[in-house]
């Protein structure tokens, strides 16, 4: 992409209520800009992390014999009723009326249709395991929407619902979500934790949520420092006020509390910050049964299929990435996530030799599929190199003075290090570095 042609409008200032880093960067980049409360456009530079992000998600899902489906976001209130839900899901769950006033929903999550979808289309424990997923935009009217992507109003979410003929056959698909979940997370290049989760009335493992590791999480989790055990607060203590109470401390606050137990394999705990990117959960027959959902089994009996559901913050993650790579000057891309690989800079594009090496380049990496972009603009040198710092490409190719003595020079975003590579080498370079 050629950046005199491109739609990145960057800016100095962010919004004031913009308190976090993913928040200011991922608007002052020209990322995302906001609509209303809660309610983002993506821009072009965003709409490539998000799709980026959710090719990664469906890769990993797929290979592991997932389906994907796209399901309707407004959905009929009859659905909710049938479950239950139209009662408890409360006023997160925006309902709408038609011309002939009939409810609809936007949906905030898809249990009860992806359930109607299977009825009566999948009827033998011969079908199944089954799990499908979609990857699709949800609303729920949050009491508080706030820190940009973290807690919007319409957000993208991946979420996928798996059937089973038996607990034991639903249980085996929920540690291999676990596994598929964590591939997707360590290939975005995220540092998270799994951990246990409050699962109401289905017990210790029937939840887990995975958390990136973050200053400012809005969950408290419990970690150990030398085994993988992870817990939310929720699962710890008792009372909401005492959870409450501990999601409102800082980070810092929180180091400063020591927890007077051991990990069961004698590691130290302590609290750690978390954003919650993912939930899986064991469901069991709660929707299949409310909705009369069967299959027949061995016998030619009917029973209500064991389900378990699992979700992914889509558009949450986009912030997240930025909320752990990120420094005063801007975002730090991972290698999946990034939006462009490599930047040209022409530092003058009066300088026909610069513009010349620079072109072909360009050319020579679009021709080998890398991710380019090619900063041609009538802009001073330091008014670029700021932009591409804000913006987070993980390598710029300086074309400068030192042309003159045949040299360019590499920034590594990452490390802020210089690298002078000769003229005729710099492309060998950049497909080593990539
Ligand atoms: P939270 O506790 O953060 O409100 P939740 O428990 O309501 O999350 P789920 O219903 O499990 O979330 O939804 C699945 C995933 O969708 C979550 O793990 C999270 O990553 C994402 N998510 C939920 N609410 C939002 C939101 N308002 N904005 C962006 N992503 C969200
Ligand atoms: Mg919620």
């Amino acid at each position: 992409m050629r950046r005199s042609r491109a739609f990145v409008p960057t800016t100095k200032e962010a919004p004031t209520e913009a308190t976090l880093p993913s928040h200011q960067f991922l608007i002052r980049g020209g990322f995302i800009n906001q609509q209303g409360a809660g309610l983002y456009n993506f821009m072009p530079l965003g709409k490539i992390v998000l799709e980026k992000i959710r090719a990664v998600v469906k890769e990993e899902l797929d290979r592991a014999g997932c389906s994907e489906v796209q399901l309707s976001f407004v959905t009929p209130i009859g659905l909710w009723q049938r479950s239950g839900r139209c009662d408890t899901m409360g006023k997160e769950m925006l309902r709408i009326a038609d011309r002939h006033n009939n409810g609809f929903v936007l949906s905030p999550t898809n249990e009860e249709a992806m359930v109607e979808l299977v009825k009566n289309r999948v009827t033998s424990y011969k079908d199944l395991p089954l799990n499908l997923y979609q990857i699709n935009t949800k609303f729920r009217d949050e009491a508080r929407p706030r820190y940009g992507l973290l807690r919007g109003r319409e957000f993208l979410m991946k979420d996928g619902y798996s059937f089973h003929s038996s607990t034991q056959d639903m249980i085996r698909e929920f540690h291999l979500m676990e596994a598929t979940y964590k591939k997707i997370f360590t290939r975005l290049g995220l540092d998270f934790r799994v951990v246990a989760a409050d699962s109401g009335a289905i017990g210790g493992t029937g939840s887990k949520e995975f958390h990136v590791l973050a200053d400012s999480g809005e969950d408290t989790i419990v970690v150990c420092d030398v085994c993988d055990y992870g817990a939310n607060i929720e699962t710890i203590f008792e009372t909401e006020e005492e959870v409450d109470a501990l999601n409102e401390k800082s980070y810092a606050e929180l180091q400063t509390k020591t927890i007077d137990e051991k990990c069961s394999c004698g590691g130290n705990l302590s609290f750690k910050k978390g954003i919650e990117v993912g939930h899986i959960f064991q469901l069991g027959d709660r929707y299949s049964r409310a909705l009369e959902a069967n299959f027949n089994d061995e016998n030619g009996k009917p029973k209500p299929f064991e389900m378990a559901t699992f979700g992914i913050g889509v558009s949450r993650l986009v912030a997240s990435v930025i909320e752990q790579n990120h420094d005063e000057n801007g975002c730090i891309w991972t290698k999946e996530t990034a939006p462009y690989m490599v930047n040209i800079l022409i530092s003058n594009i009066k300088e026909s030799e610069q513009v010349a090496l620079a072109e072909e380049l360009y050319a020579k990496l679009q021709a080998r599929h890398v991710e380019v972009m090619l900063d041609d603009r009538k802009e001073r040198f330091g008014f670029k190199m700021k932009d591409a710092e804000l913006i987070g490409f993980p390598y710029t190719v300086i074309i400068g003075k030192e042309l003159a003595n045949g040299l360019v020079q590499i920034y590594e975003r990452r490390t802020k290090e210089n690298i002078s590579v000769n003229k005729d080498a710099v492309f060998e370079k950049i497909m080593e570095l990539i």
